[in-house]
């Protein structure tokens, strides 16, 4: 006898290990182009190499929008909070955006994308006539068109104890990039490196963005 949780893990886990390579793919497209220039640089080639991971079979759904992330070698297993914006592994760490975070990203909306097609194209997201202005942003940042992707998105967020003001350069997953905005000292704009290792961007979970403004 399996419980509920254990049948829905397994049809899950088989549903991510059936996902169609030309679905990765696809969706690995549609993602890697919503990605800023800038972010490109960050990830360093990690995008590619998260490709390979989900199409090699490396990453298995768990549960929810927890992944298990088997290493290039196959002999470590990273564990992947795609809500957290979180992994185990050394590189995230370290701050980066690990290719297991963006390899468990590419399966989850593989595998959304496949559950849409298999339920019917008619059935269309239902567009709620005030979006969230969260929805907005990501939609904004991840649209096709260059145009509307140089729309400046301004946000506040709470940092040490303190409200700042940042740019929104990215958000992905449940993850969001963010820069601290200049600060003017005699009408001349000073950059400001707030956060840990006197950086000026960092990252912060989509939800704890405040106040968020669109510029186009
Ligand atoms: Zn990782």
């Amino acid at each position: 006898m399996y419980t509920i949780k254990q049948v829905k893990r397994f049809v899950s886990e088989a549903v991510a290990s059936y996902l169609l390579p030309a679905t990765i793919e696809q969706t690995a497209s549609t993602v890697f182009q919503g990605f800023s220039e800038r972010l490109k640089a960050r990830l360093n080639g990690r995008q590619e190499r998260a490709l390979k991971l989900a199409l090699s079979g490396h990453v298995t759904h768990k549960s929810a929008r927890i992944f298990s992330v088997h290493s290039e070698e196959g002999d470590h297993a990273y564990l992947v909070d795609l809500t957290r914006g979180y992994c185990t592994c050394p590189d995230s760490q370290k701050g980066s955006i690990c290719k297991h975070r963006i390899a468990a990203y590419l399966v989850e909306q593989s595998m959304q994308a496949t559950a849409q097609t298999s339920a019917g194209s008619s059935k269309s997201e239902p567009v709620s006539k005030e979006e969230e202005p969260l929805e907005k942003a990501r939609r904004v940042l991840h649209a096709q068109s260059d145009l509307l992707r140089e729309a400046i998105i301004y946000a506040t967020i709470q940092h040490q104890g303190e409200a700042l003001v940042v740019e929104v350069i990215n958000l992905e997953g449940d993850t969001a990039i963010v820069r601290a905005l200049p600060i003017f000292k005699d009408g001349k704009p000073v950059p400001q490196f707030p956060f840990e290792d006197r950086r000026s961007c960092t990252q912060v979970l989509a939800k704890s963005l405040f106040d968020l403004n669109i510029y186009r």
